[in-house]
């Protein structure tokens, strides 16, 4: 149960003053649903105005603070278009303040004609107008509400304005609660951090760093405690110890030897899976570096065991790819391998589940449909999930319900991220690291090329195909909407068809799955020469003929993900290439970027620099959703005390008697307060 001490923090947003229906889709447009997260809806940037007498003084661009008086209201001609007020400063000057959508109501009434206003915004220029749209603030007087010279500005969407979120935080901010004190004493000393309540309200005032990095750490020290919960819950659970006797491994019969970090990995998931307490392992590794063969071992070892195994994958293409590659490579043991997936109906499906149930199956491969309700196992030992990433804590914890005792977990990503940040994703699992190719890989020629020569680039792709081989074009993943993308993608895949006829295939994340997985087919058996798709092919398909792949607007990628992208070919013999089109005009980190890719097929060096370029130049609360756990740290915080908080973290469960006792107690008001519940409920299902 939540500490009854947070429940204001947990009322609903509709709670403040001055939220109505009307505002509510605009304020959960930002996730902004209760009053915890407006108080943690911390400004994107301050900005500080100079107050000028007349425009004169001014320059375009500018934040000013300036004496207005409307002359003339305009109404957009059509239903479109903006509602424009005519204002003219204290020498003549004309200026247009500029409203778009319902924001024209505000303007009827904030600014009556022949009355003097105090006006607050950026000034810009509209054709040979100047203009200021939206202005932040309208006020009879320019002393008391204007006067404030540095001011926060928030993120927003269609229906808010900056004065009225800053409104609803200061409410919600004369709500927070006095919150016990979770830092430990020495830490919060030593970094002179305010206390929490103090640290919220100083970061919605000014730049006050002491306070940001106090959130941020707040926000680290929840994950990290949730984690090792879950940790800890982990190894007091009893799982089956299983002992393979060796007998399916030795006739395996493998085209390759395995290099020395697959032996390792493998070593060291065999050691975890004899121990009774479930294993908790994750095995990273670049894509193509052998994950495969680890987990075919892993789970050969559960069916010496006399039990059963599973490995999820994220869709029905690689579903159906792992399975092929298994059954293929554990022929010569004899193991029944199936596949099920959502598609699965009527009579197959009955007798895979039949199957599974009287444990004739000893390995079955599949998409989430594995996990149904409807799914039972006669004795399921081992999970292994591929691409964890999505593939959440809480997800895994009720996978823990099937089997007859926890079931060993082995994740496996390609995603090769840094180090701090493996450890603030998964730092409840233990990490086994592929850091070395299977030799013979050969390098793939990347290149960046302006995006103008895109013809250039069709005749490139059209001489490869000619040549019978095959390539990959991939359209980003960049507008607001997937439709946008998918409309993108169609786009293209036209353009290319009317070229290329029918040896084009087009895969994308709304295409039915029959269509998809046909449209792979045909190009994974060569029939199909070029395949165009949107960053769906990211994560794990194989086909070794293709040897070129162009990847649109490159620079809009992030470098792990380019590099994963890139995985995809340089898996045959053949020599293969990568173009990166980019767009004419490159910032110092976009171009850089690109180099490195050009430099280095190090997936973890690749993610290293990536955080390092991207940690550098990072503004005062951006942030790529998505690709961290956190909404408050920034990645530059992440990586300067995410260590701290680790430790901090340990100290309070293995020095300072966990979640009981005063700062225990505290604790739990910060894993409610950041959502990390289910690490606080793991305690008492102990
Ligand atoms: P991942 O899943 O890590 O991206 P895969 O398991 O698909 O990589 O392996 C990529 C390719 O490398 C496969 O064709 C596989 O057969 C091959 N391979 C795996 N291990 C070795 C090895 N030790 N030596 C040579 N080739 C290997
Ligand atoms: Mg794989």
């Amino acid at each position: 149960m939540r500490p009854d001490i947070l429940n204001p923090l947990f009322a609903e947003t509709a709670t403040l003053d001055g939220v109505g229906p009307k505002l509510q889709k605009p304020l959960d447009k930002l996730g902004l649903t209760r009053v915890k997260d407006v108080a943690y809806h911390l400004p994107e940037r301050f900005v500080t105005r100079r107050p000028v007498e007349n425009l004169d003084a001014a320059s375009e661009g500018e934040q000013i603070v300036i004496a207005l008086t409307p002359t003339e209201h305009r109404a957009p001609r059509s239903g479109r278009g903006p509602y424009r007020v005519l204002a003219q400063d204290a020498v003549g000057n004309v200026c247009a303040l500029t409203y778009f959508g319902r924001a024209s109501y505000t303007a009827k009434k904030q600014l009556p004609v022949g009355e003097k206003r105090w006006v607050a915004g950026r000034l810009d220029r509209y054709g040979d107008m100047l203009q200021i749209v939206h202005p932040d603030h309208v006020s009879e007087e320019g002393d008391n509400a204007l006067g404030q010279l540095c001011e926060p500005v928030y993120a927003l969407s269609e229906g808010l304005t900056q004065p009225k979120v800053a409104s609803l935080v200061e409410q919600a901010l004369a709500r927070l609660p006095e919150l016990p004190e979770w830092i430990e004493p020495g830490q919060f000393a030593r970094q002179k951090w305010p206390a929490w309540a103090d640290a919220l309200k100083l970061a919605h005032k000014d730049e006050h760093a002491a306070a940001r990095e106090r959130l941020a750490y707040d926000e680290l020290l929840a994950n990290s405690l949730a984690l090792m919960l879950v940790r800890a819950d982990n190894r007091r659970r009893r799982g089956q110890p299983l002992q393979g006797d060796g007998a399916l491994r030795a006739k395996l019969q493998l085209p390759f030897p395995l290099t020395g970090a697959q032996k390792r990995s493998t070593a060291e998931i065999e050691g975890d899976l004899a121990q009774e307490a479930p294993m908790l392992r994750l095995l990273q590794g670049d894509v193509g570096a052998g994950k495969t063969v680890v987990a075919l071992e892993a789970m050969l070892i559960a069916v010496e065991a006399g039990r059963q195994a599973a490995l999820l994958a994220p869709t029905e293409i690689l579903a159906r790819q792992h399975f092929e590659t298994l059954r293929a490579m554990a022929r010569p043991t004899g193991v029944e391998i199936a596949l099920l997936t959502g598609r699965d109906k009527g009579r197959a499906r009955e007798s895979i589940l039949m199957g599974l149930m009287d444990g004739s199956i000893d390995i079955v491969v599949g998409t989430h449909a594995i996990f149904q309700e409807s799914v039972a196992y006669r004795d399921l030992a081992l999970v292994v999930i591929d691409e964890q990433h999505r593939f959440g804590v809480a997800q895994r914890l009720q996978l823990a319900g099937k089997g007859r005792r926890t079931p060993h977990i082995l994740a496996m990503t390609a995603t090769p991220i840094p180090r701090t940040l493996t450890l603030a994703q998964y730092g409840e699992m233990d990490v086994s690291r592929l850091d070395e190719m299977p030799p013979g890989r050969q390098a793939i020629d990347t290149r960046v090329v302006a995006q103008e020569r895109l013809q250039d680039v069709a005749e490139a792709v059209g001489r490869h195909i000619a040549g019978g081989q095959q390539a990959y074009w991939v359209c980003p993943m960049v507008r607001e909407h997937e439709s946008e993308d998918i409309a993108a993608a169609e786009a293209r895949y036209a353009t290319l068809r009317e070229r290329f006829g029918d040896t084009v295939v087009l895969v994308h994340g709304q295409l039915k799955p029959e269509l998809k997985d046909a449209a792979m087919e045909r190009f994974a058996r060569g029939e199909a020469k070029l395949l165009v798709a949107t960053t769906v092919i990211e994560v794990g398909v194989d086909v070794p003929a293709a040897t070129l792949m162009v990847i649109e607007q490159a620079e809009r990628f992030g470098l792990a993900q380019l590099h994963q992208l890139r995985g995809r070919v340089g898996r045959g013999s053949e020599k293969s290439t990568c173009l990166l089109l980019r767009a004419d005009a490159l910032s110092e980190t976009g171009r850089e970027r690109l180099a490195l890719m050009r430099e280095t097929q190090d997936g973890f060096r690749l993610a290293e620099e990536d955080l390092r370029l991207r940690g550098g130049g990072e503004l005062l609360g951006t942030r790529q959703s998505g690709d961290t756990p956190f909404r408050v740290a920034t990645l530059d915080q992440i990586q300067r005390l995410l260590p701290l908080a680790h430790d901090d973290a340990r100290l309070l469960m293995e020095r300072d008697g966990g979640l009981e006792g005063e700062r225990g107690t505290a604790a739990r008001v910060l894993l409610y307060l950041f959502e990390r519940d289910w690490g606080v409920q793991l305690l008492r299902g102990g």
